[in-house]
């Protein structure tokens, strides 16, 4: 069987999640749900990074001094916003826990072995921001740009030092070889020119007396990891590495390391880096070569904007999403999982705004999805005896859609999906395939079918031909039911269950028989319709 293995970043607990951190998150599970629906057993882990000053201070803020106990409570926030969220099947990593720590320093020695890890003094500016020291080029009047309110903090200590600089040969030959390594294409050229120019030794340990959080350098209590050389380190704990050696073997390296911009420089550079560094004492992470087993891709979205303007707690825009999902009833989180993934382009900076939500939901879901399966199960039920019609005759012109029209809609969808563009994925489920009025096969074409054949004025002279239109129609909402499943998964379901069939013994077959023409078995009862996006409250 395939495996398919795909993370988020692990977030600082310094907060609870914002519909940023939601964005990311949804596509890793729509990624995770996309893959399990074609086949792959699938490994989908995200997680919370505890080992870092930021959620030290964040809980003296709010007036607490027993850190354990802030950090249970806080990774139990997050842990719940995802179930409510409807996250799949997926891996929980807090990098506080035992199997992490064992990897984190299994990792070291290796990369300790390979003698890539030295002692040497530092000085530096910091930004406890970033978590991360910051060169003379990234500081713009005296500030880091991306956190212009916080002081750099300038540190002169004796740490130990990854040997980075060794490795930027083989890092530009990666990004050379394996051009999917940094997606999208703008990234790649700024990771290419940043380590060419700028890629030097890291320091990856800090004085354990300057800090109340950190794994201890294994041998050397006096000093703590740095958080980003630990945190990177959860990717290969959650698949197994130190505690389940054959588990490992089977799932890593990872097919896609979804990350934002930001946050590049360590997912593509440093962390390949310490991968081919520790490889070369740690036969886990080779392969049958000799070679690093590296992940497969990294691709980094954009900056994540409110109304245009930053996600901050000053400005207190961060919406929670959980809460916003509420003003759309019972289908809430899918409503809000199709506008995050349909509006923002994977990659590029995306705005959030409420209004865009409003009119996604009226216009793309109510007026044409819900619309559409609403009158086709209604008609249906009232001119067929409650009944899923029989396709009597098989006239060209009364059929919406066929094998061959699903077959080549869903490898549309797919291979938008598998390049991580869902919004052009669910485009094509609205507008259809082909070019100009020849677009085919689209929900808005399935609206408009109806009303060039009027089956509400057939059905009084020739209900052969009614059959077949509903038929169709009611057989392609089954189609897309199960196309947009990995976005709408609960939406997947009360369709299937609207046309009468039970979700979790169709679920059971696999997407070859669920995406094809004639699962839905005429003379099949048809239960009372639901409307599924019910027209807003006002205000
Ligand atoms: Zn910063």
């Amino acid at each position: 069987m395939k495996t398919f293995f795909v993370t988020t970043p692990i977030y600082y607990v310094n907060d609870r999640p914002h519909i940023g951190h939601a964005y990311t998150t949804v596509v890793a599970d729509a990624m995770a749900r996309f893959r399990r629906l074609r086949g792959d057993r699938v490994l989908f882990s995200t997680g919370v990074d505890e080992n870092s000053q930021k959620n030290v201070k964040a809980m003296t803020k709010a007036g607490e001094t027993d850190l354990n106990a802030y950090l249970d409570r806080m990774a139990e926030a997050w842990k719940t916003t995802w179930s409510s969220f409807g996250l799949s099947d997926h891996a929980f990593i807090r990098t506080t826990s035992a199997e992490h720590r064992a990897a984190v320093e299994r990792f070291w020695k290796a990369a300790m072995e390979s003698g890539d890890i030295y002692q040497a003094e530092y000085e530096g500016l910091y930004c406890t921001g970033c978590e991360a020291f910051k060169t003379e080029t990234e500081v713009q009047d005296g500030r880091c740009p991306l956190h212009p309110n916080a002081e750099l903090q300038s540190i002169t200590e004796r740490n130990y030092f990854f040997r980075a600089s060794s490795y930027r040969d083989a890092l530009l030959k990666l990004y050379e070889d394996r051009p999917e390594f940094v997606m999208p294409d703008a990234r790649r050229n700024e990771i290419r020119n940043y380590v060419k120019d700028h890629f030097a030794d890291f320091s990856v340990s800090r004085e354990a007396k300057s800090l109340e959080v950190g794994i201890p350098v294994p041998g050397d209590e006096s000093q703590r990891i740095y958080v980003w050389f630990d945190a990177l380190i959860n990717y290969v704990t959650v698949a197994g590495y130190g505690t389940d050696d054959a588990a490992f073997a089977d799932i890593w390296p990872a097919d896609l390391h979804l990350v934002g911009k930001d946050i590049i420089k360590f997912h593509c550079a440093l962390w390949p880096a310490m991968l081919m560094s520790a490889a070369k004492h740690d036969a886990a992470l080779r392969d049958v070569d000799g070679n690093a087993k590296l992940p497969r891709r990294v691709f980094a979205h954009g900056f994540f904007t409110i109304d245009g303007q930053k996600i901050s707690k000053s400005l207190g825009n961060a919406i929670d999403p959980v809460e916003l999902a509420k003003g759309y009833g019972d289908v809430g989180i899918d409503v809000l999982r199709y506008f995050l993934l349909r509006d923002i382009p994977f990659g590029e900076d995306g705005d959030f705004s409420r209004e865009r939500l409003k009119e996604r939901y009226v216009h793309d879901l109510a007026n044409t999805f819900g619309n559409l399966l609403n009158r086709s199960v209604a008609m249906s039920r009232k001119y067929f005896d409650g009944k899923v019609p029989h396709a009597i005759s098989h006239e060209p012109a009364y059929t919406f859609a066929d094998e061959r029209g699903v077959e080549a809609l869903r490898k549309a969808f797919d291979a938008h999906a598998d390049a991580l563009r869902f919004d052009l994925a669910l485009e094509t489920l609205w507008n259809g395939i082909g070019t100009g009025d020849e677009r085919r096969f689209g929900l808005l074409q399935a609206n408009k079918f109806i009303e060039d054949t009027k089956p509400f004025q057939l059905a009084k002279t020739d209900m052969d031909a009614t059959g077949v239109i509903l038929y169709s129609l009611l057989e392609y909402c089954r189609n897309v039911a199960w196309l947009i499943e990995p976005v709408m998964p609960t939406v997947t379901r009360r369709i299937v269950e609207q046309l009468g069939q039970s979700f979790d013994e169709e679920r059971t077959k696999d997407i070859d028989a669920l995406v094809s023409w004639g699962g839905l078995r005429p003379g099949s009862a048809l239960p009372e319709p639901s409307i599924l996006f019910p027209p807003l409250d006002r205000g």
